[in-house]
């Protein structure tokens, strides 16, 4: 009968162990806009816009879009496009970071655990003790170099 107890009380800890490892890893998603979430019920809007609305007469910020996201995905990793009123998102392992069509530039912010050193840094922002949301603003696909992509490499797994 002990040995029943013993192996009772095992298999429950595997199971809150395996619990605890499932809750590390999951992610909810918002039933009504489909955006993913580290915490249960996380308050945010729903409210999306189509894509192509950021775009309306900033030709050149579609292009450095389109570039920057091409090269983003070759070089780092996958992404999602969350078309938000604001401004437009890319999610990689989490919502990595926030794209600001300007008239003729592209302003990008991001999470790092350091104030970026860049002539092109526009404003560093604490988030926490740790992380740094950093702004810039590109004016030329030759500003999305290898550098810029390192960058970009390290707030992409951030949270990873
Ligand atoms: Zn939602």
């Amino acid at each position: 009968m002990i040995l029943v107890d013993i192996l009772q009380v095992l298999h429950l800890y595997v199971v809150v162990v395996n619990e605890q490892l499932s809750y590390t890893i999951y992610m909810w998603t918002c039933s009504s806009c489909g955006r993913r979430f580290n915490k249960e019920n996380q308050p945010h809007s729903c409210k999306t816009i189509p894509f192509n609305e950021h775009f309306k007469h900033k030709d050149k910020a579609k292009e450095l879009f389109d570039y920057l996201l091409d090269q983003i995905t070759d070089k780092i990793g996958k992404c999602e496009i969350i078309s938000l009123p604001c401004c437009i998102h890319l999610f990689g392992k989490y919502d990595f970071l926030a794209a600001l069509p300007k008239k003729d530039s592209l302003e990008i912010r991001f999470a790092l655990e350091r104030v970026l050193d860049d002539a092109k840094l526009t404003a560093s922002v604490p988030l926490s003790t740790k992380t740094y949301k950093n702004c810039l603003v590109i004016v030329s696909t030759k500003d999305i170099n290898y550098e810029l992509l390192e960058i970009l490499r390290e707030a992409y797994f951030l949270k990873s």
